[in-house]
């Protein structure tokens, strides 16, 4: 579990430059309340913004800014890959 915190870690100090936000558990529901996406995420109507996958609570890794929208992003590692080496 530690080692998981510190992937996620790692992988926001790199990319929270760019409007992306990696996803913690302990907040995750009132970080998507703020954005906005918490309801159509529960309700199955959030696709992964890379492979557009339906993303659930389970599958959800990070939530990124796209044209001042918000977007999911699925715990896929290519789409992880894709958005952060951009
Ligand atoms: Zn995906």
């Amino acid at each position: 579990m530690i080692e998981i915190m510190k992937k996620i870690f790692d992988l926001f100090s790199k990319i929270k430059k760019k409007n992306i936000y990696a996803v913690y558990e302990d907040d995750l529901n009132g970080l998507l309340q703020s954005v906005g996406i918490k309801d159509s995420l529960e309700l199955g109507k959030e696709n992964c913004h890379v492979c557009g996958t339906q993303v659930t609570y389970k599958s959800l890794r990070a939530i990124i800014k796209v044209d001042n929208e918000y977007k999911v992003v699925c715990y896929n590692q290519d789409c992880i890959n894709s958005i952060t080496n951009k």
